[in-house]
């Protein structure tokens, strides 16, 4: 290939028997394309779930015109200490946010009972109208795939220095690709909140996401060893579907500013209420 100023979207899927093991991408220059995509190889063939029997890397050109730069959602971790408290702040936080506790639980549950086909993961998301709770994602097993974004070097090292210091420097891969997503995802206009646990066996966290109150990590979103898990993007009765999925899935967004990151906190505080 020729070398050139582009950006190059590179997008990995590892599947075993048609189900789902994991998935990643980034955003890169051509002189990166080789060693990123040898990256996320190693990664489909080492995760704990197994090893996959099919591995789909695909690499395309990105538009820098249509490519948006934004900057991550403010960041904190709340305290809570079981399961039963981590969906009872979940739900606080999203009522806070304008959605009912009733559509609230309803996604919780849905979450709780594993969101696909027959209690299983979805590869994707679930868009849930916020004032219904109805599904109205095309496709119940796939879901939407949010995708191509990305994160700056610059942007990457601020945020590794930012969570070193609030004592999560060793979760930084994971909580980084979940914040570049929910930045993302909540800087649409049309998402109201996000809602997410892991379905990583050994990964219990999860958060809730808010133009309001931004990227809430919540510990204990499952019990340990679960391998169910997957999101929930809360949108506005009205909006056009097709559009937001196509902007979701389809448009370019670099994150090239860290807001600020937070220490673990009291439900209270992330609310705003006086914890006299
Ligand atoms: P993870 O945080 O990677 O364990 O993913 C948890 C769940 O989120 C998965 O089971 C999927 O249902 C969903 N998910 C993972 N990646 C994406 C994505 N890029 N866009 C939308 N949903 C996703």
């Amino acid at each position: 290939m020729e070398q050139n100023n582009k950006l190059y979207s590179i997008r990995m899927r590892a599947s075993k028997n048609d189900r789902h093991i994991s998935g990643a991408e980034r955003i890169v220059c051509h002189n990166e394309i080789q060693d990123v995509s040898a990256d996320l190889i190693t990664r489909a063939l080492t995760h704990e779930i197994g090893s996959p029997d099919s591995i789909i890397v695909t690499i395309d050109t990105v538009d820098a015109e249509t490519t948006h730069n934004i900057i991550t959602l403010p960041f904190c971790t709340v305290s809570v200490s079981t399961v039963k408290e981590a969906h009872e702040v979940a739900s606080a936080i999203l009522e806070d946010s304008g959605i009912s506790r009733k559509v609230a639980e309803r996604a919780l549950t849905i979450l709780k009972n594993g969101p696909g086909e027959g209690g299983t993961n979805m590869r994707g998301a679930i868009i849930m109208d916020s004032q219904t709770s109805e599904r109205l994602e095309p496709d119940c097993s796939r879901g939407i795939r949010a995708s191509r974004m990305d994160m700056t070097k610059e942007a990457r090292k601020i945020l590794m220095e930012r969570l070193a210091q609030v004592g999560l420097g060793k979760r930084f891969k994971c909580i980084s690709e979940s914040l570049i997503l929910a930045s993302k995802v909540v800087g649409a206009t049309e998402t109201i909140a996000e809602l997410c646990w892991s379905d990583d066996p050994g990964n219990v966290n999860g958060y809730v996401a808010t133009k309001k109150h931004g990227y809430v990590r919540i510990p204990h979103m499952k019990e340990p060893n679960l391998p169910i898990g997957g999101r929930v993007f809360f949108v506005d009765s009205d909006i056009d579907l097709e559009s937001y999925i196509s902007k979701i899935e389809k448009m370019t967004v670099i994150v090239s500013g860290v807001s600020e990151v937070g220490a673990e906190q009291p439900l209270g505080h992330i609310l705003g209420l006086s914890l006299t």
